[in-house]
């Protein structure tokens, strides 16, 4: 077989999904190039595999949470390490990773470390965040924040925009390029996908808060082009207090997080989106808090008939949303 060179999103979601065609296919780990790809989107929102309609593979839940780690370490090789243990687990032995000698599960474990140490980084921004302040000082103090490393390269702060009466907060990952550039959330492609999903469920954008768990884009240089990558666990603790702040000053009735990352900061690890979405739950910051796809899932979809349906999805949970 030649070598398939495979163009993927670089979070663990465009890498489960590609993997997911690849193991469907039968192409062996030797056999394949990853190459990630540009884009200002956030992660995808594939079905994760271990829920049963995906129709996936089926593999530990420890491979899913040691490859989500290892997925967001800086080490370039970590997809086809990633790829190599999911085809082994797959083909050669489900209860591979018992085997904490196997070089290629240290490998994989070595990995997910690096990703729950990270780089050294700032104090987390609880300490610059105005205790009681409304949104416009949280703004302001925002713009200068180094609570981590995210702010050195990014353009500037991306706060929440939106009224400070709102009754609807939508909470997504991070800003992406165009976002980073022109300093709102939710502008570039998948802000587009976003207002059109809004304004098919009634939603009125300026009546509604929208805001990210991190302010700052967090991407990786290739040439001309800016990657998003997937904040780290501890980027996103670093940046919390700023999202909890906003949620406090606000007080939303409504809750709405978009995508695996925002869904999981507010409903925890375990959550999984495509399984777990559009269904109401109370919690501490909100009476109705819910989960749906990031936007930028649906412009990934691999045709036009996964997308159409992707949006589907979006757009039926909005519009609970809407008529909640
Ligand atoms: S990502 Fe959040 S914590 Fe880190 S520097 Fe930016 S605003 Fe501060």
């Amino acid at each position: 077989m030649s070598v398939r060179a495979v163009e993927f999103e670089p979070t663990f979601e465009g890498w489960q999904a590609a993997a997911r065609a690849l193991l469907r296919e039968g192409v062996p780990p030797a056999d394949v190039r990853w190459r990630e790809t540009a884009s200002g989107a956030q992660p995808s929102l594939i079905a994760d595999a271990t829920a049963p309609s995906s129709g996936a593979v089926r593999v530990p839940r420890r491979f899913l949470d040691l490859a989500r780690r290892a997925a967001a370490a800086p080490d370039p090789a970590r997809w086809q390490i990633l790829y190599e243990t999911l085809w082994r687990l797959v083909h050669e032995n489900h209860d591979l990773l018992n085997d904490a000698r196997d070089p290629g599960v240290r490998r994989l474990s070595a990995l997910a470390k690096q990703e729950s140490e990270g780089e050294p980084e700032g104090e987390g921004a609880a300490r610059l965040v105005p205790a009681g302040a409304g949104l416009a000082e949280l703004r302001g103090a925002a713009a200068s924040c180094t609570g981590c490393d995210l702010y050195r390269h990014a353009t500037q702060t991306v706060f929440g925009r939106g009224p400070a009466d709102a009754r609807i907060v939508l909470v997504g990952e991070q800003p992406g390029d165009q976002e980073d550039l022109k300093g709102a959330p939710f502008v570039g492609p998948a802000g587009e996908v976003f207002d059109r999903a809004l304004a098919d469920v009634g939603l009125e954008r300026e009546r509604l808060y929208v805001t990210n768990a991190v302010k700052h884009f967090k991407f990786e240089e290739r040439g001309k082009r800016r990657i998003h990558q997937t904040p780290r666990a501890n980027e996103l603790a670093a940046c919390r207090p700023w999202l909890d702040a906003e949620l406090a000053a606000i007080k939303p009735e409504i809750l709405v997080c978009l995508g695996a990352t925002a869904a999981r900061a507010i409903f925890g690890a375990g959550f999984r989106i495509m399984k777990d979405r559009g269904r109401f739950a109370a919690t501490r910051w909100a009476p109705r808090t819910i989960a749906t796809l990031h936007p930028s899932a649906v412009l990934r979809g691999e045709d036009p008939a996964q997308e159409a349906k992707l949006y589907q999805m979006l757009v039926e949970d909005l519009r609970l949303v809407a008529t909640a």
